[in-house]
Formats: structure tokens, sequence, C-alpha cells
């Protein structure tokens, strides 16, 4: 680190709030960013496999959505537009229905809520709420919903749920596929809970999940258990809520992260990646029967961001009108795999998560996986750590990464974990 770059980060240090985060981990001044690259203030270039946590599958920059959106800008489109008809609005729109909802079978409304993840959960937890007359949600263990108070009472971490600093009602935990070990089929006490009049569960409004859990460790859960899940939630008159804000946008490599499963959510809820170009944008996908909210009766100013809109829609036309990329992110995902099978080999008792490319290593201690990611970031790799006790290392590479960049990346993070678990040996010794 440079004495400038030192000088540069006083003033995050003296400054900003102590709730930040990521930066704590990598002591650089970023200035620029185009595809997989990122640049710093002393012009040292990094590969990103964290992607803005998964608002960045197509990567930084794109050349097709920042020339459309520099267009907009420089013709005075409409930078705000609460929530007025717009163009750019009736854009993305016709995209989505003819690219992404009509060819899945999707009849579902689109309901542009609060243009973070969080809000668009709170949107969906209380469309539930408000169509059964239930109160009480089921969700998972090791679940992450957001931070917002409805959110957070569905987000399992206990770090982020004392934070709250009040009480979370409404909420039913209930054991994530594989919670119990590989053994155990956790919707069996799901059923038996649901069923018994005398366990104690009031019946809920919705049943929400994630089917690759992405702060909570990439647990991807097995498609029958899923599928027996939202079984469960219709016999029991329950909604099901699909929370795809970082599993969705072709991360596990298709549009939806639950595709091909045979099951068809009452709510999708998106965020992250649906803008394109990482602006704040989200949505409440919901059925059309489910769509009984009344003019802003869940509202906020900044319910449609115009300039996101212009860029999602460039994503939608240029990713989603055929299957290429998905087969892109098939191949990618086969490398991805390859190369964390051998890292796995590198930690005794190591093991693979995930799916798609959501994948990382549970290395068994949080120590190790920031060991590694922090050598990984010393050798020009942005890589971040998930799950309960930041144990897993996790590779979130834009989906766009070209094969080569890619291969670079991957080979970074194996000599970093080469370095780390040599050292710890000799340690040992
Ligand atoms: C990131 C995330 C959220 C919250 O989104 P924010 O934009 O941070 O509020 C909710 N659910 C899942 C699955 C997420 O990964």
């Amino acid at each position: 680190m440079s004495t400038d770059t030192s000088a540069e980060i006083a003033i995050f240090d003296r400054r900003e709030s102590e709730a930040r985060s990521y930066c704590r981990g990598m002591q650089s001044v970023f200035t620029k960013a185009q595809g997989s690259e990122m640049t710093d203030a002393d012009g040292r270039s990094y590969i990103d496999f964290l992607a803005g946590c998964s608002s960045l599958n197509y990567g930084h920059n794109d050349p097709d959505m920042k020339a459309a959106l520099m267009d907009h800008i420089a013709g005075d489109g409409i930078a705000h537009g609460l929530d007025l008809h717009t163009e750019t609005k009736a854009g993305f729109l016709n995209a989505f229905e003819e690219h992404i909802l009509k060819p899945r079978d999707m009849d579902h409304r689109v309901m542009f809520t609060g243009p973070t993840g969080a809000n668009a959960v709170e949107a969906a937890m209380k469309i539930a709420r408000k169509v059964t007359g239930r109160n009480n949600i089921i969700a998972f263990t090791n679940g992450f919903h957001g931070v917002t108070l409805g959110a957070l009472s569905a987000t399992a971490n206990g770090y982020h749920r004392g934070g709250a600093g009040t009480t979370l009602d409404g909420v039913t935990r209930m054991p994530f596929d594989g919670y119990m070990g590989s053994g155990c089929d956790t919707t069996k006490l799901l059923e038996a809970m649901l069923t018994d009049g005398s366990s104690g569960m009031d019946a809920p409004a919705a049943i929400m999940l994630e089917t690759v859990q992405g702060e909570g460790g990439l647990n991807a859960a097995d498609p029958e258990w899923i599928k027996r899940v939202a079984e469960l939630a219709h016999e029991h008159g329950a909604l099901l809520i699909v929370d795809d804000i970082q599993a969705g946008c072709g991360r596990t490599g298709s549009f939806f992260s639950f595709e091909e499963m045979g099951i068809m959510p009452d709510i999708v809820t998106m965020a992250k990646s649906v803008s394109g170009f990482g602006l704040p944008m989200a949505l409440t996908l919901v059925r059309p029967e489910y769509d009984i909210f009344g003019p802003a009766e869940h509202n906020g100013t900044f319910r449609g961001n115009t300039h996101a809109f212009v860029t999602a829609r460039v994503a939608i036309e240029k990713f989603w009108s055929d299957d290429s990329f998905q087969k892109e992110i098939g191949e990618k995902a086969d490398m991805l795999e390859q190369s964390l099978e051998q890292l796995a080999q590198m930690v005794p008792g190591a093991f693979l998560k995930g799916r798609g490319m959501m994948r990382g290593v549970d290395v068994g201690t949080g120590e190790l996986a920031e060991a590694i990611c922090g050598r990984a970031f010393e050798k020009g790799l942005v890589i971040e750590t998930s799950g309960s006790d930041d144990q897993v290392v996790k590779v979130l590479a834009p989906l766009t990464t070209p094969k080569e960049t890619f291969r670079k990346g991957l080979n970074i993070l194996l000599d970093a974990a080469r370095d780390v678990t040599a050292q710890a040996k000799f340690a040992a010794e």
C-alpha cells in the first residue's frame, strides 16, 4: 500500500460508521472497474470474485448497458419519475414479459418496491399476511432475507438479529435441507408441525426460502426438498415465497434459481443483479390473484429507478433472449467445480457448497477461510467468505467473466490456499 493510499483510507477510518464491513478486509481505494477487473488508486488491478455480492452478474460497466444509459442521460431522459408511466419502465416491462415471464409460463405481476432487496422481502411478507389473514411466516435456519425489521425477523443469523434492539416476531424457524445431516429429511418435521393442531405452530401465511442460501453458507437445497416444501405450503393454505435476490439472474445457471424443479412460487423477490449494472432496483413478482395491495398501500419514493430500467432492459435483451448465455454459465460452472475440488483437497474435511456459479468450499473455520481470502486479495483477487462462522470461501464471479480471466482468478485462489495451508502445516510441525 502506498502512503497516498494510506492517507486516503484515513478518511474512512475517521469518518465512516463502524457499520462498514467488506472494506475492512480489503485495504485499497478502488477507482475503476471494467468487466471482471477492478483497479485501485495505486494502479493495481484485481480480478473480482465478489461481484457486488452477486449484484454484478454481468460484470462492471457492460459496454452496451453503459452506452444505453449515457444516451438516456445525454438526451435528458427522465432520471426520477416516482411511479409515473415512463418510456423506460415500459421498455423494461415489455422485455421482462417477453423474455423472462412468458417463456417460463409465468403470469406474475411486477411490483416495483423500494430499490433494496429487503424492501422487496418486506412487500412479499406483507402481501402474504394480507392475502391469508395470518401472521406467521415460516423461514429457515441460516436464511438471509435482509436487515429491515420485517425481513430481519426472517433472517436467521444471530449477529444480524442482535442489531434489531427490539423483538422480532411473527416468524417460525424450521430446519433447512441438510441442517440435521444428509440422512434427515427435514420436510418430515415441517409436515408434522403443520399437520398437528397441538404442535404450537400457528397456521402460516407463507413459507419463504432461498433455493441456495447465499449469506448462510451456500447451502443448496435438493430440488425434491424444495418441491415437497412447495406442496406443503399449498396443502396448508400458505403462499410460497422464493427469495431469489442472490440466487436469481443466472447465478445458479438459469434466470430463476427454481427453474425445472416443478414448482411455481406465488411470490418471487428479486434485487441485486436485476438492474444488470449494479444500480439499485428491486422487484416483487406476485401471482395476479394475490396482487391485492391498494394504490400506494406499500409505497416508496424510489419505486422506479429509471436509470436501472434502462440497463435492466439491455441486460435481459442481451443475455436472456436465447439460451446461449445459459450454456456459457454451465461451462464456467464446470471449471469452477474442478478448481474448488482441488482447493477442498488441500484442507482435511473440506467440502464443496452451492450450485452453478454460486459455489464455494467449507474449510471448517472462519479463521482459515478469512486467511485464504486475505492471501488471495494480496495476490490480486477480490473474494469473500460466507456462512454462520464465515467458514465458506465463496466464489461469486461475474457470469460474463472471460474463461481466461476466470482461470487466472481460480489459479490465484488455489495459490492462496496452497500458501495458507502450507503455513498452517509448518506451524503445526
Ligand atoms: C442481499 C439479500 C437480501 C437483502 O438485499 P438488500 O438489497 O441488501 O436489502 C435479501 N435476500 C437475499 C437472499 C439476499 O442475498
